[in-house]
This record gives structure tokens, C-alpha cells and sequence, in this order.
């Protein structure tokens, strides 16, 4: 015999047995349409109460899923799915006042005329890349975009490109696919592991529109490798008129490896001296800044670029721009060297993300202490152990950084549900589990941090 099908509840009766949601009304209800919509098309009809508690968990995902604050346990420090680079509280502070009120975005104060977008941050910007010029787009994928799409032309569209260097990073940037979307052409050379200078010279044509360098970033290559010095590259580039590029993806503005003991990320004024014509490097990787493509090199070029109709369509705001603006004037503040110079060191680094680098262990140790210290009494095995951390973002992949960690075991519940309680709690907690234990990185973990860290714990629990 056939089952009775049950009615579907109507949309009004779940909206008032939910009652108040932190969620914007609209957005409730059409959750609630759609799963009702579902239901129809289903053959079996849950009971109210089911379709309520799915409907209320649906919610409570939507919810979780908007973008906040979130404490980064994970020892990884340029996270690209946390947001990579924290920015600076000077850069915050820039961001509340250019964003909550009218600015001179595009408006001289000294003539009263319309004035250029973003002078003085290309100004300040190129002498920190020790560059002619320099100017800004929204990520270093619309730079490198950008590039090849503005250099090549009917007739020449090679980009000669050393097999090597045919990379893919994150999530699913491709320098292959990022060439054909451009519409260049790839014109790959040399093999795997080993690229002459005689390689990219018997490959540069009269189609030829640039020679290309794409920074590693992600991977490290060793044993039986080579590839000619940046400089003869850029001697048959001059040689050949054409303009050479290298994406160096991260780039950073300070020497890595005086901050601590981790790779040379090449900077942008080192790889110019080398005779490159134009870089192109992230804002939110190793500089600490907002998300944006930064391209410094020849004024010609930039100022070719920035000519270029395309340009306007990868045109960072104001919020960006001025945030970047804050984090290269705190490096330029900073060093009391001529800045062309300045492929070497700083004291104390300036940035977030950086500072983070510098931190002794034995401070690290003593946070630990303290919130192993908070979490008494809760069913759970609370320890501090030694972590390795990495720089994340796909830059300096044989860095490990020494860390510190504290170590959950809960007595009662499972490993993987302490840490969805803590993904899901008023802040989420990330960390990662590893060797049987729930574990959260101090590094990556500011200190005014710690408190709420003891107080998720506590309430995952509660
Ligand atoms: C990260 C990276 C990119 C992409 O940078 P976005 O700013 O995320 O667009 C491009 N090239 C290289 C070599 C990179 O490392």
C-alpha cells in the first residue's frame, strides 16, 4: 500500500517557529523557499521538526560562512584561504578615515583640479622597488595579465618562457593558461631542469614580444639545474629590443632572511638591478599589504601600461590604494638607508605578517603557558609542545619556522569535533590535528588573541 504523502509545511509556519535570526530577513526566507522547493521535488516528507532543524542548520552554515575575524592557529602566516597578510593597525587606521569619509582620490588639494589617482603612492612605491616607476592593479595575476596583454601584438605574440618556469600556483593560476588568456603565445624553451642563454636567444624571433621570468614561489628544484644569470637575459633582451619581465610573485621589500632563519626572497630592487625591465609581485604575500599587483621598472613601460585601455578594468579604489599607501610609507619610514639600496635589512620588522617571523620562542612559550594555564578544570588533556610552521602563500617552501604549539586531547569527545566546535564558535579557532592531538600554533596567534583562544576553548566545551 501506498504511504500517505505528509503535507509540506508552509514557508510561513517554519519563518515563525524559527523566530529571530541573526541573519538578514530576505536571506532567511529564501533559505526556507529553497529547502521547501527541495522537499516538493523529494519523494519522502520529513516531519516539521526535521524540516525545522535542517532549515535552522542551514542557517547556522550561511551564517558562519560571512566574512570576519578569525584566529589563525595553523603556524601558517601568509594563509591565502585566512586572508594572507594581516594588515598593520596604521593601515587600519588609514582605511577607517579614507573609507568612512570623502578623499582626494582623484582631486588636487594644491590646484583644486582634478588631480592623478594614486601619484603619491606610485612615487613612494618606486623608490621602494628602487624602480623608475611604479604602479598598482588589483592582484599580481591582473598585473601579469596586464603585461602580456598590452606587449603583445598581431605578429608578435611570443613569449619566450623557460620550461622550468611553466608554474602553477594556488588555486589554479597557471602561467600556460594565464598566457593563452591573454592571448599570447607561449614559446617555451630549455627543458624541465636546465635552460641556456643560447636557448632563449636561438628563440627570439621577429614574433617575439617579450622574454618572461616566473619566480619558483611554490616548489624548489635542486640537483641537476640550471638556468643563465638574470643578467645575460636582460643584455639579449636589450640586445633584441624587447622587454623583459619577471613575475616574482611574493617579492618582498626587506631581506627575509635578516628577519629570520628563512630564505632570500629576491626583492623587487634586486631582480631591477639585474636589468629587468618591469617586475610584477603581490601586495597581501611577504609586503604585509592590502591585496593588489604592484608592476615597478621603466617609466616607459609603466607609463605604456598605464596608457593602455585594459588598465582601467583592473584599477584598484580607494581602500586599497590608500591601505597600500600606509604599508609602503611604514617601510619607507623605516629605513634610514637611500631605499635603492635597500635590498638588505631592517632592525625590527614593520609588518604583521613579518614581526610575526621575529618572535622568540621562549615568548612564545610563555603564552602557551598561560593559556594551557586557562583552560583547568575542562575534559581535556592541555600540553605545549614544539611546532613547525611555514611562510604559506606559495613563497619561501623551504622555510620551516620553529614554533611553538599548545595541544588539546579531549578525554570525551573526538579530536575532529573539538576542532569544528572551534571553527564554528562566536570567533572561529583554526589549528590543525596532527600526531593524535588538536593543536594551535602561537606564532601565527597574536597575543591580544590569547584571551579569547582560552575563552573558545572553554566554550567549545560549554
Ligand atoms: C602568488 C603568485 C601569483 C598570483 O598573485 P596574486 O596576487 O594572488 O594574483 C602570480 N605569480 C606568482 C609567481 C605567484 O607566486
Amino acid at each position: 500500500m501506498k504511504q500517505p504523502l505528509r503535507a509540506i509545511p508552509a514557508v510561513g509556519k517554519i519563518l515563525d517557529a524559527l523566530g529571530e535570526t541573526e541573519l538578514p530577513r530576505p536571506a532567511v526566507v529564501a533559505v526556507v523557499r529553497r529547502k521547501m522547493a527541495s522537499l516538493r521535488s523529494a519523494k519522502e516528507i520529513p516531519g516539521f521538526d526535521d524540516v525545522l532543524t535542517a532549515v535552522r542548520s542551514e542557517l547556522a552554515n550561511l551564517w558562519c560562512s560571512r566574512i570576519r575575524q578569525v584566529i589563525n592557529g595553523t603556524g601558517i602566516i601568509i594563509h591565502t584561504n585566512l586572508g594572507r597578510a594581516p594588515l598593520s593597525p596604521e593601515v587600519v587606521e588609514t582605511l577607517c578615515s579614507v573609507g568612512a569619509n570623502y578623499n582626494n582620490l582623484e582631486y588636487d588639494v594644491s590646484s583644486g583640479e582634478r588631480g592623478a589617482r594614486a601619484a603619491y603612492l606610485e612615487h613612494n612605491l618606486a623608490l621602494l622597488c628602487g624602480a623608475e616607476a611604479a604602479t598598482v592593479v588589483n592582484n599580481c595575476a591582473a598585473a601579469l595579465v596586464l603585461i602580456l596583454k598590452h606587449f603583445t601584438s598581431e605578429g608578435r605574440l611570443e613569449v619566450v618562457i623557460s620550461r622550468s618556469e611553466l608554474i602553477q600556483i594556488g588555486g589554479g593560476f597557471r602561467i600556460p593558461e594565464i598566457l593563452e588568456a591573454s592571448g599570447a603565445r607561449l614559446r617555451e624553451v630549455g627543458t624541465t631542469n636546465k635552460t641556456s642563454l643560447a636557448d632563449y636567444a636561438k628563440a627570439v624571433t621577429k614574433q617575439t614580444a617579450m622574454i618572461l621570468k616566473v619566480h619558483h614561489s611554490n616548489f624548489f628544484m635542486g640537483g641537476f639545474v640550471d638556468a643563465p644569470p638574470t643578467e645575460e637575459l636582460a643584455s639579449l633582451a636589450r640586445k633584441k629590443r624587447i622587454p623583459f619581465v619577471e613575475d616574482l610573485g611574493s617579492g618582498a621589500v626587506v631581506a627575509t632572511d635578516e628577519i629570520a632563519k628563512v630564505e632570500h626572497e629576491p626583492t623587487p630592487a634586486e631582480i631591477l638591478k639585474r636589468g629587468v625591465d618591469l617586475v610584477c609581485f603581490s601586495g597581501d604575500k611577504l609586503l604585509g599589504g592590502p591585496q593588489a599587483g604592484i608592476i615597478a621598472g621603466k617609466a616607459r613601460l609603466v607609463g605604456r601600461l598605464k596608457r593602455e585601455p585594459f588598465f582601467r578594468a583592473l584599477r584598484c579604489d580607494k581602500l586599497i590604494l590608500s591601505a597600500l599607501q600606509t604599508t609602503v610609507d611604514l617601510y619607507l619610514a623605516q629605513s634610514d638607508m637611500e631605499p635603492q639600496e635597500k635590498t638588505g635589512p631592517t632592525r625590527r620588522a614593520v609588518m604583521p605578517a613579518l614581526a610575526m617571523l621575529e618572535v622568540p620562542q621562549g615568548e612564545l612559550r610563555a603564552r602557551a603557558e598561560k593559556i594551557v594555564g586557562g583552560l583547568s578544570g575542562l575534559p581535556l588533556k592541555a600540553s605545549i609542545g614544539t611546532g613547525s610552521g611555514e611562510i604559506g602563500g606559495g613563497t619561501l617552501p623551504r622555510s620551516k619556522v620553529p614554533s611553538v604549539v599548545v595541544e588539546l586531547v579531549p578525554t570525551t569527545s573526538a579530536l575532529s569535533e573539538l576542532a569544528a566546535r572551534l571553527r564554528q564558535g562566536e570567533t572561529p579557532v583554526i589549528g590543525y590535528i596532527s600526531g593524535n592531538r588538536f593543536k594551535l600554533d602561537l606564532r601565527t596567534i597574536f597575543p591580544r588573541q590569547d584571551a579569547e583562544v582560552i575563552r573558545a576553548i572553554r566554550a567549545a566545551f560549554g
